[in-house]
């Protein structure tokens, strides 16, 4: 409220709702009835704020400006008032006025011929009383016309700090609305409402954009539900039954096909509201979490399996291989390691370079993987450096994998147009009752005589418990 001018809160009343407009109408009225005059108004400096006529017309103009000039409220106030000063101002016969005889009110219709004013306030408001017919105010009348003038000022004053109180509560509500909006922007929330029984939707502009559909498109929970992908629109169905069985709530990271078809991870969070025990409503948060999923999956991975070749990483394979040593006996987890090392490897990286010898590695990967089984942990264990966990330790097997491995990776290699050839030594040793430190030493011990005796071949370990074998070989 500006304090430097009066009249402030009494324009701010210009914008009453209907209802209050309409108590401030029948409360003139209670007056025009008391004083039995024709017209009461309740004026501004702007406008009319209420007004109370016989016969329910509209004050004319030039009647407000007729009562406006009599209080002094307009902008000459008269000899002696100060401008917007209170008090009881009455005109018994306008007509015989010199002041007031050819005021376009007077002299024109309405023909007013009696006015009595009240200020109150100061400056906030006039109470006027305006007839046709020439009047006396009794002693009483112009005591119970100040009460009511009172009346219209308690009136005005507590619909400004109604209105003002209302104004400020707008304007933290729009305040906390730009807040909400923006967080939820950042954050990427929407809110969700589903009515019940019918199933009417109703998003948040968030939950719109992570649909990838416009702000105003209609919303058909069938055609919604059909972007989830058939794994989490089953899991969507089952919990929100569970929830509506248990009026309780639930939570599901989802993904979804947009209907821009671009993929994306939501998170759900879902509540059951209920009226009795019937549920009316159920509403939540949907988060787009599809960044935080990819990272989540990528930082999976990484621990997992080997950026470059996207075979199983040495924290995998040592996992599955000391997974040994809890086995009970007799039923290891698997039949023998290959532990393979490639020949020649180096001069790729000296004479084609780092990206030629990476490119290499990508390739002898792919040739590892078509030469095992499905259910053989094919594993990158070091630079140049594989394992392969075969699943059986049946006779023969390993020594034919192995043997398979070395024809495949000794096939020549193509990069950027130039051909090259490396070669494998493999070492092979089967289970056996063997902890997992001395199965891989044993393994890696027949690698390196594999290379010691030429390259491109295998070696196998000698098995226990039938005592040390002389290895067999292959070239
Ligand atoms: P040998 O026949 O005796 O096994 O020798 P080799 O030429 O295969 O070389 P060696 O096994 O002694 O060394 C492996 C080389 O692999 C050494 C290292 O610079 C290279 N290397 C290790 N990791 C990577 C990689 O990720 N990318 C590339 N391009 N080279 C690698
Ligand atoms: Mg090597």
């Amino acid at each position: 409220m500006d304090a430097s001018n009066g009249w402030h809160c009494t324009t701010d009343l210009c914008s009453l709702s209907a209802p209050e407009a309409e108590a401030f109408a029948a409360f003139l009225e209670r007056i025009r009835s008391a004083f039995a005059v024709h017209a009461v108004l309740l004026f501004g400096r702007e406008r009319v704020l209420a007004q109370a006529v016989a016969g329910g017309a509209d004050v004319p103009g030039t009647v407000l400006d007729l009562c406006r000039s009599a209080s002094g409220q307009e902008g000459g106030a008269g000899p002696g008032q100060a401008r917007g000063g209170c008090g009881l101002r009455v005109v018994a016969d306008l007509g015989a006025a010199a002041r007031w005889r050819s005021h376009p009110a007077v002299a024109g219709p309405p023909g007013c011929r009696f006015l009595a004013t009240h200020a109150f306030g100061p400056g906030r408001g006039v109470l006027a009383l305006v007839d046709g017919e020439t009047r006396r105010l009794t002693g009483a009348q112009r005591r119970r016309l100040a009460d009511f003038a009172e009346a219209a000022d308690c009136l005005v004053r507590a619909t400004a700090c109604l209105t003002e109180a209302l104004a400020v509560e707008k304007r933290a509500l729009a305040h906390s609305r730009k807040i909400f909006d923006r967080a939820s922007e950042a954050a990427r929330i929407g809110v969700w409402e589903c009515a019940l029984p019918d199933e009417t939707l109703t998003w948040t502009d968030q939950v719109y954009a992570m649909f990838d559909l416009p702000r105003d498109a209609p919303l058909d929970r069938d055609r919604i539900v059909a972007c989830y992908a058939p794994d989490s629109r089953a899991a969507l169905a089952a919990a929100r039954s569970r929830a509506l069985a248990e009026r309780g709530g639930f939570a599901l990271d989802a993904e979804i096909v947009t209907v821009a078809g671009r993929h994306r991870w939501i998170r759900i969070t879902a509540q059951v509201e209920c009226e009795g025990a019937v549920p009316v409503r159920i509403f939540g948060m949907k988060q787009d979490i599809t960044e935080e999923k990819l990272l989540a999956d990528r930082t999976r991975y990484l621990a997992e399996f080997d950026a470059m070749t996207g075979l199983a990483n040495r924290a995998t394979f040592e996992a599955r291989f000391s997974a040994l040593d809890q086995a009970p006996a007799g039923r290891p987890p698997f039949g023998a390691l290959l532990l393979i090392d490639l020949d020649g490897f180096k001069p790729v990286n000296d004479t084609l370079g780092h990206a030629a010898g990476d490119a290499c590695l990508v390739e002898v990967a792919a040739r590892l993987r078509q030469s095992c089984r499905e259910g053989d942990l094919v594993a990158r264990i070091g630079g140049d450096e594989f394992a392969i966990l075969l699943t059986t330790s049946a006779p023969g097997i390993a020594e034919e994998v192995a043997a398979r491995l070395i024809a495949a990776l000794s096939r020549p290699m193509t990069w950027a147009g130039r051909i090259f050839t490396i070669g494998a030594s493999i070492g092979i040793a089967r289970t056996g009752g063997r902890s997992s430190a001395d199965l891989f030493v044993a393994a890696d011990t027949v690698l390196y005589k594999a290379k010691a005796e030429g390259r491109g071949r295998y070696r196998v370990a000698a098995t226990p418990p039938c005592g040390p074998l002389p290895y067999a070989s292959a070239s």
